[in-house]
């Protein structure tokens, strides 16, 4: 299971369908990642708003950045956190970093974004850096 340590992002926010405002809580969420016999269930802490006059309940961005870290805890390969950290550790632009890994800077934005996990290969070149 990933824990979450509580972050700058404020308890309330306003609500998207109404003039009121939602508090934020934490909810324990499983979901399913893989496929067929590989099938995992992934528990991990999000934040969920609650609107106390409309009630939906909403994700965030945080919340699909966290679930994407614990599939990338699952695979154990590096979270898009984790591979900006190795950039920054070398203090360098992602123009830079993308050159001296050898990807198209595209591919580093999608790492590092969460929208594509790198391939193990890939992972292995990053943590080579990350000492
Ligand atoms: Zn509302």
């Amino acid at each position: 299971m990933i824990s979450t340590s509580p972050n700058d992002m404020p308890e309330t926010a306003p609500c998207f369908d109404c003039d009121g405002n939602t508090r934020r809580i934490w909810d324990e969420h499983t979901f399913p990642y893989g496929l067929g016999a590989d099938t995992a269930e992934l528990t991990v802490t999000l934040p969920v708003h609650v609107c106390p006059s409309c009630g939906p309940e909403f994700l965030d961005d945080e919340a699909e950045a966290l679930k994407h870290e614990a599939v990338c805890a699952h695979l154990g390969v590096l979270s898009p956190k984790e591979i900006r950290g190795i950039r920054r550790m070398h203090g360098m632009s992602r123009a830079g970093f993308s050159k001296m890994i050898n990807v198209d800077e595209a591919t580093l934005v999608r790492w590092e974004e969460g929208i594509l996990i790198q391939s193990a290969a890939n992972d292995r070149r990053l943590r080579r850096l990350s000492t």
